[in-house]
């Protein structure tokens, strides 16, 4: 949704687009005459963690090729996309800062009128990143924490250290402040575990520490799509939060990922919007109907199609009239829609 802050980013063009997206949906349109406002854009499928809810991390196999997103495509989607692209994620599967032309691209795109933000697990980030991290205009920086101490953060990533990621997290609050600079806006992401949940309070008190945001949420969207598997089940079983009880903090912990995650949709929830309002782009510019569709179902190709034509095309048009039917019309067997708890 757009903010009062964003008011930076909007152009009249843009702002009927973005109507043109919403309107749809809301009436349960399954065709929408607009390109859409906002796009997840892959830099890399490669990760340097293990994070234990992923299937990435997890070394669970995917039959979509792994690679990294060239600037010279990005900056193909990027131009004959910016007159309607209000805001693009550079992330989806994969750790953003691998690839090393990721703040060109994520400059290029705030040349272009377009709002940035990138999520990060800060392992790859050096000193050497700092200039170009405040010079490319990001405005947001989410960076995956997941735990207020080394010991609860290496049951999630295990190998990985606490300390690397405090000092990076410091050294970018502390740049900000000497540049006096409102942005990136520095947020702290939580998946929330059976693991974690004991230290809420201390990732809020971390977070005041950096005068970052905390984007807590249940764990996790991420392995649902590996079926099939009793390793998985095991896993989801060790790490979710009992279904039953919750775990507090009703307000700051999203329903939409509690549904996710147990399969039980709270009252006040409605279906999935993500094939109406936003698209999601691999590296190799296959389209995907959301960034949890690990295996890669595509859609189109950005790099060879129109986006207006792949978002109207029939993959699309399919998974939105089985999504808005309940998941009571035919779709490709092989779509993540099908079994898919957003329903
Ligand atoms: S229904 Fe599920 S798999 Fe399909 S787009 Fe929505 S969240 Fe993704």
């Amino acid at each position: 949704m757009l903010s009062l802050s964003d008011y930076r980013y909007i152009t009249p063009k843009k702002m009927l687009n973005y109507l043109s997206v919403w309107y749809p949906r809301s009436r349960k349109k399954i065709n929408i005459n607009a390109y859409p406002s906002h796009i997840f854009l892959e830099p890399t499928s490669r990760c340097n963690s293990n994070c234990r809810l992923c299937p990435s991390g997890g070394g669970i196999r995917s039959s979509f090729p792994q690679g990294d997103l060239t600037f010279a495509n990005a900056k193909k989607i990027i131009d004959t996309n910016k007159e309607y692209l209000f805001s693009i994620s550079f992330w989806n599967w994969g750790e953003p800062l691998l690839n090393s032309d990721i703040f060109s691209m994520t400059g290029y795109a705030h040349k272009c009128g377009i709002k940035t933000a990138l999520a990060t697990n800060l392992h790859a980030f050096h000193d050497g990143m700092i200039e170009p991290l405040f010079a490319c205009g990001l405005d947001d920086l989410n960076v995956s924490c997941h735990a207020a101490s080394s010991e609860t953060y290496t049951q999630y990533q295990p190998g990985m250290s606490f300390d690397t990621l405090q000092n990076a997290v410091d050294l970018i609050a502390q740049t900000k402040r000497r540049l006096r600079r409102s942005r990136p806006v520095i947020h702290l992401t939580f998946a929330i575990t059976k693991k974690n949940r004991h230290e809420i309070r201390e990732m809020n008190a971390l977070c005041a520490r950096f005068r970052a945001r905390p984007n807590m949420y249940y764990a996790s969207l991420n392995l649902r799509f590996c079926k099939n598997s009793d390793e998985i089940q095991k896993r989801i079983e060790e790490w979710t939060p009992d279904p039953t009880r919750g775990i507090g903090m009703p307000g700051k912990i999203s329903y939409y990922s509690t549904a996710a995650n147990t399969g039980i949709l709270p009252p006040t929830y409605s279906c999935c919007t993500d094939p109406f309002t936003t698209m999601v782009i691999r590296w190799n510019g296959d389209v995907s109907a959301c960034c949890t569709d690990y295996h890669g179902h595509a859609l189109g190709n950005a790099l060879s199609q129109d986006l207006k034509e792949i978002w109207n095309g029939r993959s699309y048009v399919d998974l939105r009239r089985f999504i808005v039917s309940g998941g009571k019309t035919e779709i490709d067997p092989s779509a993540p829609c099908n079994g898919c708890v957003m329903l």
